[in-house]
């Protein structure tokens, strides 16, 4: 017995622990990373990391099913909320069809 177990670090989507200092670095198995990826590929890098951090705050919440699939309260603020489904955005790119980071968030939520 080390008691390294107290340190171990693990996948922060499905909780296995993980092995290789990549996975470790960025908390996230290779199978989930991969998950993500695919969830976020059409997203520019600016808007996953902001996605990333709005998760990170605790900043998605879901909020119950509607009839067109699950809808999120997704807060970049206290002061600042925007309502998200997986495929539309209250904010101002969502209402001009744009890709916004809430949409990210959302995905990245989605993707266990
Ligand atoms: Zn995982
Ligand atoms: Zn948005």
């Amino acid at each position: 017995m080390t008691g390294t177990e107290a340190t171990t670090t693990k996948c922060r989507r499905c909780n296995r622990a993980l092995r290789s200092a990549e996975s470790v670095a960025r908390q996230l198995g290779p199978t989930c990373a991969k998950k993500e990826a695919a969830k976020t590929a059409d997203f520019s890098i600016d808007q996953v990391v902001a996605a990333r951090q709005i998760l990170a705050d605790g900043g998605v919440t879901r909020t119950r099913r509607d009839l067109s699939g699950p809808l999120f309260l997704v807060a970049t603020s206290p002061y600042t909320k925007y309502w998200t489904s997986p495929t539309e955005c209250s904010c101002i790119r969502g209402q001009r069809g744009e890709l916004c980071k809430h949409l990210a968030a959302v995905r990245i939520s989605l993707a266990a």
